[in-house]
């Protein structure tokens, strides 16, 4: 038996108001708290947790931005004069983006969605690493980089595998007793709650399959290991888009040239602007002002969600729609769909979520990034319990220190500010 396991279970889009009023893990993991989220998608939220950092911080924001320069996607242009009836369908696009991906070396999540080919040499994409893996982030360490610096063994979901394959994995791990941290990572629900809705009958079943390999992981766990300590938690909720926004139709009115006057990238909750002349930036934010399903979001506000980025990399002006609106179409994608996230983290339905068998949760930790600082306390816990000690008649023997001590002394002294400065 090794003493500890942390054992931390991400499911994707499992908000607080998902399992408020539902008995979800409450045997296995009864202490649960309402987190905030992070303002943006999950290319906001995943590095925001796994790094503790938010998104000025670690440079992990929205996938597309405007920059010529350095965009890979000129080759893509010629594909412009393809028939949109093809070039906009989602199997296309998911072919294509697989291709790409390949081709350029990708390590992140990447799909094209629907950015149109006439433009897409204006655009670069901002999660060319995996955020899942060691020195996947744009700027600074992840749990991972922590976790290989420290010489801990872990666990961790394969993306590219499905939650079954990644479950199974996962409980050869655990089986065996070889890793002294797991981080799990199942994305299905996301999807279910997408295309379904927030109120679709579908998601108790989702969820009780959830418990289910929750409750036999955790079985199998305690043969292994004395003290299992698990976190299920989330990086955001979801609301139902009952409101449509042809926001590029009034934009596409105005008498301004995409990418010459400025850019767009208009993601389905947010549309993010960049102006190359006081005119456009005038007339587009004139358009936004009239426009009830919502607002300019002001810099005092980006810089309270720790989303404020100085070079205006992510878009000078971010106009932000308000929970249950949809932007349709826009570059995410050309037709509605059931329900959406990425709206203020302070509407009902961005909250996240926490659940733990664990007695206490500390009381300053109340939004997602700050998960990363559990994670960082209980793989040095488990580091430094999960030691074997050194036989003691070979100790005697030798009269030679075992070359664990040192490095249980050592970790012993860590905390997350020194580990930060070790690896940054
Ligand atoms: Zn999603």
């Amino acid at each position: 038996m090794k003493p500890i396991l942390p054992l931390f279970i991400f499911i994707d889009a499992c908000g607080w108001e998902i399992i408020k009023d539902d008995p979800f893990c409450k045997n296995v993991a009864p202490n649960r708290r309402r987190l905030d989220s992070v303002f943006g998608y999950s290319s906001a939220c995943v590095p925001s947790i796994l790094s503790g950092r938010w998104p000025e911080e670690h440079r992990n924001w929205s996938y597309f931005v405007y920059d010529p320069k350095h965009s890979p996607f000129r080759w893509l242009k010629p594909l412009q004069w393809l028939p949109k009836a093809i070039t906009s369908r989602r199997i296309f696009r998911r072919w294509l983006s697989k291709f790409v991906k390949a081709g350029m070396k990708f390590r992140g999540y990447f799909d094209l969605y629907n950015i149109p080919f006439r433009y897409i040499s204006l655009f670069d994409f901002t999660e060319k690493k995996s955020p899942l893996r060691p020195h996947g982030m744009n700027r600074g360490a992840n749990i991972f980089d922590v976790l290989e610096a420290q010489g801990i063994t872990y666990h961790v979901s394969n993306p590219a595998r499905s939650e079954t394959e990644n479950y199974d994995a996962l409980l050869e791990d655990v089986k065996t007793a070889r890793v002294d941290f797991a981080f799990v990572y199942w994305p299905d629900l996301d999807g279910l709650l997408h295309h379904e809705g927030n109120q679709s009958p579908e998601i108790a079943p989702k969820l009780r399959g959830y418990e289910e390999r929750i409750r036999w992981v955790m079985d199998v766990a305690q043969e292994h290991y004395e003290d299992v300590r698990l976190y299920v938690f989330s990086d955001h909720g979801m609301a139902n888009c009952d409101t449509q926004l042809d926001l590029k139709g009034r934009i596409d009115q105005l008498p301004l040239r995409m990418g010459k006057d400025y850019a767009v990238v208009y993601d389905s909750t947010m549309a993010r602007f960049w102006f190359f002349n006081s005119h456009a930036r005038q007339l587009v934010a004139e358009v936004l002002r009239e426009i009830p399903e919502g607002f300019i979001v002001p810099d005092a506000e980006l810089d309270r969600l720790h989303c404020l980025f100085p070079d205006r990399y992510f878009g000078e002006t971010i106009f932000l729609v308000r929970e249950g609106v949809l932007i349709v179409p826009s570059h995410m994608g050309e037709r509605p769909i059931r329900a959406m996230h990425g709206y203020h983290p302070g509407e009902k339905q961005s909250h996240a979520a926490l659940l733990t068998n664990q007695a206490e949760i500390p009381e300053d930790l109340t939004a997602i990034p700050h998960i990363y600082r559990l994670m960082v306390r209980d793989a040095l816990l488990a580091k430094e319990r999960n030691v074997t000690p050194a036989a003691p008649e070979v100790f005697a023997e030798s009269r030679i220190p075992s070359v664990r001590e040192p490095a249980r002394a050592f970790s012993a002294r860590l905390t997350v500010q020194t580990i930060e400065r070790e690896i940054l």
